[in-house]
């Protein structure tokens, strides 16, 4: 890993061009310092890293966060960190650059836990086909990422949890004749 060139401690993620020959490689918390310095926006503070959340069942649910101050204003982004590595749950928020920067971050906490409690999906014990994951209540949200491994479809993340598009058409089955809705949101947006 190597070390934002401002900072020293935190890892590289952004890469700052500041002229034809010198490009500056720095961290996240860096580069919104720049920025908020260019801006002339005030920054709260506000520690970077992984921030624990209780779930379903007590089960914990460690989840990294950041802030992204640009020009188009401030935002909170919190990616849940999995053991194997396989996507879980991502939450984000974003407001103004004048915004209250304490209410966006308490927002972002709040929408995690919200998130982290609420299902779309279900287990079921079905007589025919044994163990099986369906629908709870007519409804699905979710995330498409990046597929790696297949860039014909993205990656489907229902519940936290990555799903292949074979899995959620057999989910669907049960529903011939009906109607459906899909709709895509932006990341900071809320779904009701
Ligand atoms: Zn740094």
């Amino acid at each position: 890993m190597s070390l934002c060139e401002i900072c020293k401690t935190n890892a590289v993620r952004v890469h700052l061009t500041i002229s034809e020959e010198k490009t500056l490689h720095i961290c996240m918390e860096c580069n919104n310092n720049l920025t908020a310095e260019f801006m002339g926006i005030d920054l709260e503070p506000f520690e970077p890293g992984i921030y624990e959340f209780s779930g379903v069942r007590c089960n914990k649910h460690k989840f990294d966060i950041e802030r992204n101050v640009n020009p188009m204003g401030i935002g909170y982004e919190a990616s849940e960190v999995t053991e194997d590595g396989r996507p879980g749950f991502r939450v984000a928020v974003m407001d103004s650059v004048d915004c209250n920067q304490q209410l966006l971050l308490e927002k972002l906490k709040a929408k995690i836990k919200t998130t982290i409690f609420k299902r779309y999906l279900k287990t079921e014990m079905s007589p025919y086909t044994g163990k099986q994951i369906i629908i709870k209540k007519n409804e699905v949200a979710g995330r498409l990422e990046y597929n790696d491994e297949n860039d014909k479809f993205p990656k489907l993340v229902i519940d936290g949890q990555e799903f292949s598009w074979e899995e959620l058409g057999r989910m669907l089955n049960s529903y011939e004749g009906f109607q459906f809705q899909l709709k895509v949101f932006d990341i900071t947006d809320d779904i009701e």
